[in-house]
């Protein structure tokens, strides 16, 4: 068996044109929907990432509030930046990009994001939220909301179906598992203590790899015809490549698509996903 691809990237320009039209929408009725960011330092993968981010704001007609403090910024100077962004009526969202200096108290600073502006959706109150019945937070954190909208958009079943999640950390295992609990999946998490990975992955028909660890998930591990969603980005050395370098997932891909019913492939998988679905949350913001 060959498993059906996963586009993310096609899936992701179906989310984006859906955004475009509907920020036309609200431009019509006189909203311009925006998104403030906040980069603290110098990192250039950071850098990379923003300018990625506003870039595909400006192509759906989201409007983008750049903000830069250097490296050497106190908290206070961070967090009063993020409070006066919160009072800003133009700003529909606030982005605050991760990792802030090591000087810097995250937790205290993604807590300032008002939870009606929290479009990442790492505010502990909507991470909480996830684990209530009943009770939606404001947001869903990007990566794990893309995950399960690549679930949907490639006709998985979840309700009823066995899930294992690699990883347990607060920005995508744990919400992931959590999202797939609220679409009626039996979900199992594995994290660096499990004993038997293997024999659960065995067993599941859905797998979503979140862990970090280059090609870790072997395609013997894999249910045949089960659907394999692969989080992790890893750099791996290529004397192929002119970079010297590719990149991976956590799932040993080749393997993993002679025996899956459905892959995502590292890079174009969830990677194009995350950004889609920060923009799907600002234009709900500036809905509400
Ligand atoms: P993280 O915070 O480092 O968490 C890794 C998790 O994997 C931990 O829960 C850890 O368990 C678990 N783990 C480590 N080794 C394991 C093993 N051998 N078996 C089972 N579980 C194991 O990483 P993260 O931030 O969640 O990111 C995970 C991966 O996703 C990374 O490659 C990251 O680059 C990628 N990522 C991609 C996107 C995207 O947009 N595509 C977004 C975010 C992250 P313990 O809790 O026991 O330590």
């Amino acid at each position: 068996m060959t498993a059906k691809i996963i586009d993310g990237k096609a899936i992701a320009a179906d989310i984006r044109a859906e955004v475009a039209k509907g920020a036309v929408a609200l431009r019509e009725k006189g909203i311009v929907p925006g998104l403030a960011t906040v980069l603290v330092g110098d990192d250039p993968a950071s850098h990379k990432y923003v300018s990625m981010k506003r870039k595909n704001c400006a192509e759906v007609g989201i409007e983008s509030f750049h903000n830069e403090l250097p490296a050497t910024a106190t908290q206070d100077e961070v967090l009063e930046l993020v409070r006066r962004l919160g009072a800003d009526d133009r700003v529909h969202g606030i982005l605050v990009q991760l990792p802030l200096p090591k000087h810097i108290n995250e937790e205290a600073v993604l807590n300032a994001v008002p939870l009606k502006k929290d479009v990442d959706g790492f505010h502990p109150l909507n991470i909480g939220a996830l684990a209530m019945k009943g009770r939606a937070g404001d947001f869903i954190p990007c990566t794990p909301n893309g995950v399960i909208e690549l679930l949907k958009r490639s006709g998985t079943e979840m309700s009823g179906a066995s899930a294992v999640v690699l990883g347990r950390s607060n920005i995508v295992g744990m919400p992931v598992a959590l999202l797939l609990v609220d679409n009626n999946a039996t979900v199992t998490i594995c994290h660096s203590r499990t004993k038997n990975t293997p024999e659960l992955l065995r067993s599941a028909d859905i797998i979503v790899a979140a862990i970090g660890r280059a090609r870790f998930v072997k395609g013997e591990w894999i249910k045949p015809g089960a659907t394999v969603i692969d989080v992790g980005t890893n750099v791996i050395d290529d004397a192929t490549r002119k970079s010297g370098k590719r990149l991976v997932g956590d799932v040993d891909f080749d393997a993993a698509v002679e025996v899956a019913g459905a892959i995502t492939p590292v890079p174009g998988g969830v990677g194009p996903m995350t950004i889609a679905m920060l923009l799907q949350n600002t234009l709900r913001s500036a809905a509400r």
